[in-house]
């Protein structure tokens, strides 16, 4: 199977998929990311609440985060075992994702080939970079007819409602620590607060759950 995880941000790929791309890899499947945006945002918040952990490191302007970000993504990527031809960065920038969405959707339509799984951010999100990694999707998937594949959407930011019938289980077992190694490679954003639970729970636990559709599904339900 040809598997394309879409990462809105430098991080996602862990967060959205780390322990399943793992195990997909254990079971051969060829798997792709590709990552939207640049991270360039990832200080804003914790910088304007005064949380952000100031040194040397985070002394830094966005474009330099951006940069560091986009590197720690291939870092991540090389620990999950992705190949780095398999690696797509197209570095829109973090938080403006939705103005950018018709010319994202050109490009990614460009770098896949014979997809038979797109891993995706949910629809009804709160965060405006995974709405618009969404849509794009989506999009990708109606420009190019692919009725046949099937999405797995992942819930962060936002809530997992799937019936029965469209949930998948992905256990993956102990390859949590080497998806935990994985995120640790994000080392930049270890100056956020959000990290610290964040990494125990990537560390804790042996399954992730998806919303599995296909294109016919679209608007029918909550994640998608
Ligand atoms: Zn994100």
């Amino acid at each position: 199977m040809r598997i394309y995880v879409f990462a809105p941000h430098p991080d996602d790929e862990v967060f959205g998929a780390g322990g399943p791309i793992l195990k997909w890899l254990e079971e051969d499947h060829e798997v792709f990311i590709i990552w939207l945006t640049d991270g360039r945002a990832g200080y804003r918040k914790s910088r304007e609440l005064g949380t952000l952990i100031d040194n040397e490191e985070t002394r830094i302007t966005e474009e330099q985060l951006a940069e560091k970000r986009l590197a720690e993504a291939a870092a991540s990527a090389k620990v999950l075992g992705i190949k780095p031809e398999n690696c797509s960065f197209l570095k829109y920038h973090d938080r403006d994702l939705q103005n950018h969405v018709y010319d994202a959707v050109e490009k990614v339509a460009r770098i896949i080939k014979n997809p038979d799984r797109f891993v995706i951010s949910s629809t009804n999100n709160e965060h405006p970079d995974h709405q618009a990694t969404h849509d794009i999707a989506v999009k990708v998937a109606e420009k190019l007819n692919l009725k046949d594949i099937e999405f797995y959407v992942y819930a962060y930011h936002t809530a997992l409602k799937a019936n029965a019938e469209h949930l998948v289980t992905v256990r993956f077992g102990n390859l949590r620590f080497k998806a935990l190694e994985a995120l640790k490679k994000h080392r930049s954003q270890f100056f956020t607060p959000d990290l610290e639970w964040q990494s125990k729970w990537v560390e804790g636990k042996r399954r992730d759950y998806y919303g599995r559709y296909k294109l016919a599904d679209k608007g029918k339900f909550y994640n998608f």
